[in-house]
Formats: structure tokens, sequence, C-alpha cells
């Protein structure tokens, strides 16, 4: 889940760095936090973190894996990871950066953060998931310094794409589609419709799950789509109103004989994987 600067982030950015000072600091929390830098990462937990090389070492992998993949720049700047034990210090810390958040929001497990003149964050709650979380918050981190303003759909497609590192450890987004699908023949993929969502509380499951699967249809699909998202990406590192991929998508499957939906369906049901429930970050 990433939120972006945007005017009100920009004139409290000052304040909310003070208050999250103070909460690390104060002595009255009588919690010892702990802060590592191991380039290009700042990690500060609240509990001894022997590891934090290896999550450097992982991490940098998956940007390499981003950069192979979908032509992404490594990130070059410091990202601070917040990784707490504590889910109420967590949550103390996410409404003290960001006090709009609603309750539902600092349930998640995982949150990045990008504020203009300051280091980009990721708040991580450490969980058995925390790997597939530090990811997803990670893929946000480096989409966003190639990309200054993806669309909604397309950051947390990609996002819960890359949180998994094998398609066969991704099913949570297919569990929540199949019945969809099985539910109703009428029902199908609309990425246009996607493509439309502006604000972060009209991405729903429903929503999440079928970003997820326009970017692997995208990424593993047909051969013919497979060049569509690194030259979007590229367009949009530099032009703010790149063409939209259905548009693209539209014109390669302009012929009555094949729609774009029924490309979709077929590479969603052709590529069956066994059932393992992998995440909830957002
Ligand atoms: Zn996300």
């Amino acid at each position: 889940m990433p939120f972006r600067a945007n005017p009100w982030f920009s004139c409290n950015a000052a304040i909310a760095g003070i208050v999250m000072l103070a909460i690390v600091a104060r002595p009255a929390h009588a919690q010892t936090f702990h802060a590592v830098t191991v380039e290009p990462f700042v990690i500060i937990t609240d509990f001894p973190f022997p590891q934090a090389p290896q999550v450097r070492d992982h991490l940098v992998s998956l940007g390499e894996r981003l950069h192979a993949e979908l032509g992404l720049k490594p990130v070059r700047e410091t990202v601070k990871i917040y990784l707490l034990k504590s889910p109420e210090r967590y949550q103390k810390l996410l409404l003290a950066v960001m006090p709009q958040l609603q309750v539902g929001d600092t349930q998640r497990h995982g949150v990045f953060l990008r504020r203009r003149g300051e280091m980009p964050a990721m708040f991580v709650l450490w969980s058995d998931r925390v790997g597939t979380v530090l990811r997803h918050e990670f893929t946000h981190a480096t989409l966003s310094a190639n990309v200054a303003n993806p669309s909604i759909w397309l950051d947390e497609g990609i996002a819960s794409y890359y949180e998994a590192e094998s398609l066969a450890a991704a099913n949570l987004y297919r569990e929540t589609l199949e019945p969809r699908l099985a539910a109703s023949s009428a029902w199908t993929p609309d990425l246009a419709r996607l493509e439309r969502l502006r604000q972060m509380p009209e991405m729903g499951p429903m929503e999440y799950a079928e970003s997820w699967s326009w970017i692997r249809f995208l990424l593993s699909g047909p051969p013919e789509v497979r060049d569509l998202l690194p030259k979007y990406l590229a367009q949009a590192a530099s032009d703010n109103n790149p063409r939209p991929l259905s548009a693209s998508l539209s014109r390669i499957y302009s012929s009555p004989a094949t729609p774009l939906s029924d490309q979709w369906r077929h590479h969603f049901t052709a590529s069956s994987e066994p059932s393992k429930r992998s995440t909830n970050s957002k």
C-alpha cells in the first residue's frame, strides 16, 4: 500500500517527522530501538535484528529482477525500513506519521510512504509473512523511484505480483478471482475500469486481485503482449500521460475473433497452480 505526496502531506511533512522522532526517542516508551545502516537501507527495529544484511541482499536481488523484467532502475536513495514486532507500536507510529489513516489501514502489515523532501519509508509489522510484505513495499519504493505518479491499479498490481518469490506462491489473488469467475459467466475483467480508479479506498480485494492478474497476463501471457509493460513504464518515467495499457491491448486484440477478455480468461484458467495462501500485505 503506497501513500503518495499530496498537498496535505507536503504541508504536514515536517510536523510528522518531528512526531516520529519523538516516538522513537522518548524514554517514556521505555523501548530500545535499533537502527542499522545497510545501504541503501536504514533498518529500524524494536528488537535486535542481526539479519539486516540478509534483508538488504534479498531486496537488492529483487531490485535486480525488477530491472531485468521491467526495466526499472534500482533504488539509489536511502530507504528507511521500520520493522516492528509490537502491533501497538506499529499502529501508533503509522498514526503519528499519517494521522489521516483509517483504523483499517493500520491493520495492514505494510505501508510505503514517499513524501517530498523526506526519505522514502517502508513500515512493516513483523509476522510470518514478513518477507512477502517487505517485497511488496520495496516494489512500491522501486516503482515510485522510476515513475512519479503511477496509477493505483498499476502500482498495486506490480507490487502484488512481485511480493511472491514465484508464481506458484501467489495464489491468494487467484483464490479471490476464481469464485467470481465461477459464479457469473457475465463477469469479465475490465482493465479500462481499473485504469479509471483514483483513490486507494476504491481498491478492494477484487481490484487487487484483478490488477495482479493483469500484470501477470502482461508478463507471462501471450508473446505479443510481453513487451507492453516495460515499454509503458519507460514512457511513464518521462510522460505523465502515457498511452493506457488497455488501449495498447485493445489494438492488439482488435479482431472480434480474439477479444481481450477471452485472452485473459484463457491465460488465467490455463495456468492453474495448487492453491496456497500467501499474504495480506497491501
Ligand atoms: Zn501496496
